[in-house]
């Protein structure tokens, strides 16, 4: 169904539940199911967060400098990067981690050419440190990596399986949209990414598809084009 995905998989997906580091079961079974839609002939891009170690809104860094709990929260994502960089290569795939903060001994920098370059000959492609810069999410940067490398759609892997309109864990009355415009979520402030990320997919229309990762195989199912999750479009 889509040639080439770029896929946000947040740090606190990685957690498994466990709200703080890496679940050292999950990560593997995240990497199988990226080496499933590999298989596929997918070209997939991946945009790891980093909430299960640092934030820079989190209350741990309340009396910090906002810039510098960023570039913690940034670095962060980097620690995530390379244990799914390598969860990934144990299956015997090739996967290169790019960084938007610069760190040679650990991660190729990001070049957008050199990026495409790997997407184009088979490798699986994980985009960390965000965009580099304080004030942005992984969720943007997510919606700027699927436009640079000119992604089919951003799949936003969540523990929801869908866009509500509430939230399903708090408001049982919360009902799931099938299918909603951009204008519609930023207008109902629905809080599932954040506007710089969801404003940017609308101005560039790139379609976005809010799953869960929750049940083993939907990133599959979801490639392939099967009707889970929340597709957002103009
Ligand atoms: N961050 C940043 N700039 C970016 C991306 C991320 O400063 O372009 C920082 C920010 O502090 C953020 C943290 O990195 O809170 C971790 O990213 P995020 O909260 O998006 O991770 P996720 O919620 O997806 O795990």
């Amino acid at each position: 169904m889509y040639k080439r995905v770029l896929l946000k998989i947040s740090g606190e997906a990685l957690a498994a539940g466990k709200g703080f580091g890496i679940d050292a079961v999950f990560i593997h079974k995240i990497a199988a199911e990226i080496a499933a839609v590999h298989a596929l002939g997918c070209e997939i891009g991946i945009v790891v967060g980093g909430g299960n170690f640092f934030r820079g809104v989190a209350q741990q860094a309340i009396d910090m400098d906002r810039v510098a709990a960023d570039h913690m929260g940034m670095l962060s994502t980097v620690i995530n990067a390379i244990a799914l960089q390598d969860a990934i290569e144990k299956l015997g795939l090739f996967c290169r981690v790019m960084s938007a903060i610069e760190m040679h001994e650990v991660a190729e920098p990001y070049i957008r050419r050199r990026a495409m370059r790997h997407l184009e000959k088979n490798r699986i492609v994980i985009f960390a440190a965000g965009t580099g810069n304080p004030y942005f999410s992984t969720d943007t940067a997510a919606s700027l990596r699927a436009m640079e490398i000119k992604a089919d759609i951003l799949l936003k892997a969540t523990s929801v399986d869908g866009i509500y309109t509430a939230d399903p864990k708090v408001d049982d009355t919360a009902t799931k949209f099938d299918q909603i415009t951009y204008s519609e979520m930023l207008r109902l402030n629905l809080r599932v990414m954040d506007t710089t990320a969801v404003s940017l997919c609308r101005d560039n229309n790139m379609p976005m598809m809010v799953f869960s990762m929750r049940e083993p195989g939907n990133i599959v199912r979801v490639v392939s084009g099967e009707k889970i999750g929340s597709l957002v479009t103009a």
